[in-house]
């Protein structure tokens, strides 16, 4: 595996902690684990790859074998990131925006220059096609710094004169100091990305959290830091578990912002560690996102792109569709025509470039995924694809991969855990409705508030209904068409704030209004 330039090696000695100083300065550790070479990450602080006492397994999914080991960090780690990042901030803060843009542009442009090293190391890492890695997650991870660099240069404040008392009014915004952020497993670098972009281009320094399952290309990025022009302190990552280095992070009085992407469970555990502190919080959550299909929508067009939308990203997307709702005229007509679809979905080796799906992302997840479809039978429910009636077909050393078929489910009711509890995994449930009235009332009877699509060529109809849905997001005749500019997020359980040009801004930066008497 190439690592942006710096191969793995292999060593003789096994069971070894500490790095040679060689791989102190490159961040690449090699042990060996029988006969097989492990990459070993470290964290990154104040500029520097820094070792940890001790390392947790991290597995590559489309085998099951242990590839990497990933730093097992803690209090220790967390107190020395932010020292580094409280000596940055001053000096970083201080920047101009344009001049914190332009090292936003350079390490976008290197980050694209390793694109496909990025993109090899995001596939195997996180199980995900390499299509899906090379034609997503690490373009938009690009996307995500010129964004934010773009538009760090162009926020203006609010100003506003009050003659009667001869006073004029003006707010400033400032950046909040030092911001943790914590991201997911299911689009690691893109997620991690989409905050730490928007957190230094408001002038703070940041310690980041990237998923334990999904850490290699968080690493690799702090190689460019440097190169980029971040200077030590400003960017540090941290590796490790939630419950251990996670809550480190969120507990630390000197953190007063937490930027969270993950599921709703742990944002309730980050909502109690912060609030003694009263920290600035975004979470961004899980979803249980309903397609709305009226009679009247074109099938050549909501067909495929509801396959992808309850099966792209091995189903493993906040915005990933698993709930469908189909108008009766049209229900067996779309129910047959969809199932084909699915079928011709490819599930296969991460680094095929033909297959479609990729692997769950770990053993565990794969268990959960299926339990799910052994209470949706056991309720009397169909599978009218996937797992269970199908074959899946892969090669002898994928055997002990975490791959699942995707999966369509019907004749199930709206209070099954199916269409309640976000699955996360390629499974999805097809159910039939009559009226308007009625499926507003059923996509919204969810805790859930995400996304949503529409499908109907009524515009009227799409405006009436998407107005109605309790979802942050609604897309109409298509899905996942992102304006970055605009506010992303979920209401209910699936979140608290928006993210986007202005909220993140926002977000970032404190507000304060001064008042002149002149
Ligand atoms: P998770 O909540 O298990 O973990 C997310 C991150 O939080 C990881 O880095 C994890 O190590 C950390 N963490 C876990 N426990 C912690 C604790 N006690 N304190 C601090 N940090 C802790 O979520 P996941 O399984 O990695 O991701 C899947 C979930 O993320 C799904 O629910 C999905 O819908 C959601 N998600 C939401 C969005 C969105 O934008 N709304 C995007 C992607 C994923």
């Amino acid at each position: 595996m190439r690592t942006l330039g710096l191969e793995v090696r292999t060593r003789q000695t096994q069971g070894r902690e500490t790095p040679s100083p060689v791989e102190r300065k490159t961040g690449v550790v090699s042990t060996m684990a029988g006969t097989k070479a492990l990459l070993t990450l470290e964290n990154f602080i104040n500029g520097k790859f820094v070792p940890c006492s001790s390392y947790i397994d991290s597995y590559d999914p489309s085998t099951g074998e242990v590839y990497c080991r990933v730093p097992d960090s803690g209090n220790e780690e967390i107190e020395a990131a932010v020292e580094a990042a409280r000596a940055a901030f001053p000096g970083w803060s201080a920047r101009s925006p344009q001049e914190r843009s332009q090292v936003l542009h350079r390490l976008a442009d290197l980050l694209e220059k390793s694109l496909e090293d990025l993109a090899q190391a995001e596939s195997r890492d996180q199980g995900k096609t390499i299509t899906l890695a090379r034609t997503m997650d690490i373009p938009r991870s690009v996307q995500n710094f010129r964004f934010f660099a773009s538009s760090i240069l162009h926020h203006t404040s609010e100003c506003t004169h009050m003659d009667h008392e001869g006073c004029l009014h003006y707010t400033l915004r400032a950046p909040v100091g030092i911001a943790g952020l914590i991201s997911p497993w299911n689009l690691p670098l893109y997620l991690l990305t989409w905050k730490v972009a928007p957190a230094i281009a408001a002038g703070n320094t940041v310690i980041a959290k990237p998923s334990e399952l999904t850490s290699v290309t968080a690493w690799m990025m702090c190689k460019l830091l440097e190169t980029a022009g971040v200077p030590p302190g400003v960017v540090n990552i941290v590796f490790g578990t939630g419950p251990k280095v996670g809550e480190a992070l969120v507990s630390h009085p000197e953190v007063p912002l937490i930027s969270f992407t993950g599921s709703q469970p742990t944002a309730e555990r980050i909502a109690q560690l912060s609030a003694p502190h009263c920290k600035k919080l975004s979470l961004e959550l899980g979803g249980k996102n309903p397609a709305i299909i009226f009679e009247d929508a074109n099938l050549e067009e909501c067909i495929p792109t509801t396959v992808r939308s309850s099966f792209a990203n091995q189903g493993e997307i906040c915005l990933c569709t698993s709930r469908i709702f189909v108008q009766k005229s049209i229900y067996s007509e779309f129910l047959k025509k969809f199932v084909a679809a699915t079928r011709m979905w490819k599930v296969g080796i991460p680094s095929d470039p033909s297959a479609s799906i990729g692997a769950l992302i770990s053993k565990a997840h794969l268990e959960k995924v299926r339990s799910y479809i052994k209470k949706a039978r056991a309720e009397g429910a169909r599978i009218l694809c996937g797992e269970g009636v199908d074959t899946l077909s892969l090669p002898p050393k994928n055997q002990a991969g975490y791959f699942m078929l995707p999966t369509v489910i019907t004749d199930i009711k709206d209070e099954s855990c199916c269409m309640k509890e976000e699955i996360f995994g390629p499974v999805t449930c097809v159910v039939p409705f009559d009226s308007e009235e009625e499926v507003i009332q059923r996509a919204n009877s969810v805790k859930y508030g995400l996304a949503a699509t529409v499908w109907s060529s009524n515009v009227g109809r799409v405006h009436r209904v998407a107005k109605k849905l309790q979802s942050g997001l609604v897309w109409s005749n298509c899905w996942l068409i992102r304006e970055l500019n605009l506010p992303f997020g979920g209401m209910k359980s699936s979140g608290i704030g928006r993210e986007g040009a202005k909220d993140s801004y926002e977000f970032f930066t404190e507000v304060k209004t001064i008042t002149i008497k002149h």
